[in-house]
């Protein structure tokens, strides 16, 4: 039997007003694997993850998450198969499969770690307090944070607050975790303490789409390497893809990035 796509997009485009960006975008991600995302500011890496999460609507073309489409439910109407489009519920149903990590960890600052990651299982789960700081301390401690459960953010370093925000997607147990530079707005020294969590989670299975320009960690993680240029896929490939690049334009980018 085969195995259905964790992600599939097929043919997706978005465009702000007149501004195009992203042109169409074929990309599938299978359950337990790792893609890594590589390219330039601007190519519209951000803008794709944001529409797996249904933080913006496409313009055009399919995204299937788990081989359900997202966003819109096929109905018969008048004997025609048409699409409606979900309510809110249905698609926080969907985003719920979905953990995502920015560049800013973005952590309420008046509660603490535990509190921080308690949040969302609480408040939009309704998960019951006691299970929920179980729960909690025990995705704290995957993230190596089982000493830091009652610091503010304003005591948690850069690369403690990254993992923190790590947590905290995991404390909803999504099927897929969604990074976005999660590494960039940190200190150097603090880098590798989060790409060793995404590694280990890597480890145990989770299935995983980042954007970084950690080409190391592409390299030793990383099941596919997508290169996005100008709202394209330009090349895509498994990690050796990276020391053996094809398209001109990745050839450039990896000499400027390396
Ligand atoms: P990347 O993450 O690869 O740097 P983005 O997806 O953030 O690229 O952005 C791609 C293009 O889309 C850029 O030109 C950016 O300015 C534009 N863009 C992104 N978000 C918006 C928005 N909400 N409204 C208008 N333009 C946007
Ligand atoms: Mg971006």
């Amino acid at each position: 039997m085969a195995t259905i796509p964790a992600i599939k997009a097929t043919g997706v485009h978005k465009a702000y007003g007149s501004l195009h960006v992203l042109k169409g975008v074929d990309l599938t991600v299978m359950p337990g694997t790792v893609t890594v995302i590589l390219g330039p500011s601007g190519s519209g890496k951000s803008t794709f993850l944001r529409l797996i999460n249904q933080l913006e609507t496409l313009t055009g073309g399919e995204i299937d998450v788990n081989g359900e489409m997202i966003g819109y439910k096929p109905v018969e109407r008048g004997g025609q198969r048409v699409l409606q489009t979900l309510n809110d519920k249905e698609v926080a149903a969907q985003r719920a499969k979905l953990g995502m990590v920015f560049q800013r960890f973005n952590l309420f600052p008046h509660m603490t770690a535990l509190e921080n990651v308690m949040e969302a299982p609480v408040h939009v789960k309704h998960v019951h307090k006691r299970e929920a700081r179980e729960l909690a301390v025990a995705e704290l401690q995957r993230v190596g944070l089982g000493d830091r459960l009652d610091y503010y953010p304003s005591q948690l370093s850069g690369g403690q607050q990254q993992r923190v925000a790590i947590a905290r997607a995991l404390a909803m147990k999504p099927e897929i975790m969604l990074f976005d530079e999660p590494t960039s707005a940190l200190d150097p020294e603090l880098v590798g303490e989060v790409l060793g969590v995404m590694r280990s989670l890597a480890q145990d299975g989770m299935t995983m789409v980042c954007v970084t320009h950690e080409i190391g960690f592409a390299r030793e993680v990383a099941d596919q390497v997508v290169f996005m240029d100008g709202g394209v896929v330009v090349e895509k490939g498994g990690p050796e893809i990276i020391a053996n690049p094809t398209e001109p334009r990745f050839k450039d980018f990896l000499r400027h990035v390396l």
